[in-house]
Order: C-alpha cells, then structure tokens, then sequence
C-alpha cells in the first residue's frame, strides 16, 4: 500500500519506525509525470530495499529563468498509481514551501569544471539546484541507496562526485536508460513534442546507434565520431544541436580517444523542446 505525504517531519518518522524494524531504505528522487523509466528505477529500488521512497517533485532552484518551469507537466494521481503498481513504499510530494523557506540560502555546489560541462553551458546553474534538493533529499529520507538513471548521465556522474566529497553514507545505483519502442530515450518532456518533432526526436537515437556502431568498429577518434553522429542529427531539419560531446564518464572532462568509460553525450532542441541522450563505453 502506497502512502503519501507533503511533509518533511512525515517522511522523518516513518523512515525512523522502518529503521528501528532493521529495514533498509531506498530513494528515487523525480520531478513527477512518471513514466516507465521512472517505474525501471522503482523496480530495481524494490528489488534491493525492504521500504522504497519516491519523491515527486519539481524542484524550481534547478530550472532557469527562461526554462519550463510553470510548463512542466504534473500529474499526481497518475504517478501515485504507477508508483502503487510497482510497490514503492511512501511518495513525498512536497509544496516548494515545505522544501524551501522563503529565507533558503545554502546551495550544495561542486565547484571545479564538471557542472559546467555538457549541459551545464546552457543551464548554469542547473547541478547547483539538483545538488541541493538531492542533498536535502538525503538529509530527509537518510536512505541506504539511492537510484538514479543514466539517461542523465552527467546528472549521475555529479550525484556520485557529491556523495563522495560530502561522505554521504550512501550507495548511488545508476539505472540503464529506458526508451520507447522506436528508440527514442523515455522523458516527461517528450509530452510538448508535436506529432511532427516526435518523428523528427529520433534522430538522437540515430545519432547514439551510429555512434555505437563506429566505436563497435574500432573508430577510436573522438572528433571522427562526433562528426559522424553531428552530420546524422543536422539532417534533421527540426533539430538544432545544443552539443555532441566525447568526455570522461568520471569528471565529465572532453576526450579526443573514445576509450573504456567514455561518455559520448548530446543535447538537441526538437523546436523549443530540449532532449538528451548518450551511451557510455
Ligand atoms: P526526472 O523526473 O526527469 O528528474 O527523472 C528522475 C530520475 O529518473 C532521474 O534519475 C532520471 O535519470 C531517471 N530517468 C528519467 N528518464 C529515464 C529513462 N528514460 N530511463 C532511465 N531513467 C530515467
């Protein structure tokens, strides 16, 4: 039986009472409008943890000025569903109040190169946010593992960089992206796509399978491979390429080798919506 809850002193209790049993205590922090790439995170969550916690949030410190915050799609009773069908424990689904008091001040910060990589060129003050509502995500549930997927890989690499300079106790289990059945990596803003640029969002996923393809080869060259996946995606008229990218899956750092632990990244607006996708050596 799922519960729920808004409130931080709710979520406090019930992980004491599951404490004092001796069960372990697994997070799945989201944004909320679930889908099954969310619900991957849960299965694996419950296939580890005697209780599961998901939080549904849409935490505004990571969102921009000009980025969809008031447009990002919610869906609560849909997500407390999925979350019941796939045998989560409690839903913490605060209000920006409960999160944030008017006065909040601190931010958790990674403060060298690697949040500002990749997707945080465009949005630079993006991993500031997520680094702090996921460290208070953990001050919170104070779980044992935390799950979190690889379709945003620089947000995973950040997450894993954080625990291990603020000495979380706290094991952090990367989860493989889920995708659509024509490839197209799963997203709750795959929802503001027209008909049109759904059709026109696969080149992301042809641009990942070609690059698969070439490093499956031997091509060892990042710029070879990064040039071949950049001429995929431009001939897709309703694509405007944020970045392709080649770096180190543990810094984040750009590489010319793809070698064992490359991380190969793109962002790419299909008109104003944004999509990520990468694969990972
Ligand atoms: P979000 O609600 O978009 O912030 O995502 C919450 C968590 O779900 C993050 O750890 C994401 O990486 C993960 N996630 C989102 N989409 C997918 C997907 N298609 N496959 C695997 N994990 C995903």
């Amino acid at each position: 039986m799922l519960e729920k809850t808004g409130k931080i002193s709710e979520v406090r209790e019930k992980v004491r009472e599951w404490k004092k049993q001796g069960l372990t205590v697994g997070l799945v922090p989201t944004m909320g409008y679930l889908h099954e790439g969310h619900a991957s995170l849960v299965d694996k969550a419950v296939s580890m943890c005697d209780r599961v916690v998901v939080s549904d949030f849409v935490n505004p410190t990571q969102f921009g000025p000009n980025e969809d915050l008031e447009s990002y799609p919610r869906d609560f009773a849909h997500d407390c569903e999925l979350l019941e069908a796939h045998g989560a424990s409690l839903v913490f689904h605060p209000e920006v109040e409960e999160m944030y008091e008017e006065d909040a001040a601190t931010f958790v910060e990674i403060q060298n190169d690697m949040p500002r990589q990749l997707c945080g060129q465009t949005r630079p003050i993006h991993f500031r946010g997520v680094c702090t509502v996921v460290s208070k995500l953990f001050n919170i549930v104070t779980p044992d593992y935390a799950f979190f997927g690889q379709k945003d890989a620089q947000q995973l690499a950040i997450i894993r960089k954080m625990v291990r300079d603020m000495s979380y106790g706290i094991e952090i289990v990367g989860c493989p992206i889920v995708r659509e059945e024509d490839g197209l990596a799963k997203s709750s803003r795959n929802t503001y796509l027209s008909p049109e640029e759904r059709q026109a969002a696969l080149c992301l996923w042809r641009a990942v399978r070609l690059g698969e393809k070439l490093v499956a080869e031997g091509v060892t060259s990042a710029k070879e491979v990064l040039a071949q996946m950049t001429a995929e995606i431009e001939k897709e008229p309703l694509a405007k390429i944020d970045y392709v990218s080649a770096v180190s899956n543990h810094d984040m750092m750009p590489v010319d080798e793809i070698k064992e632990d490359t991380l190969v990244a793109m962002a790419v607006y299909i008109g104003k919506t944004r999509l990520i996708d990468n694969f990972i050596i």
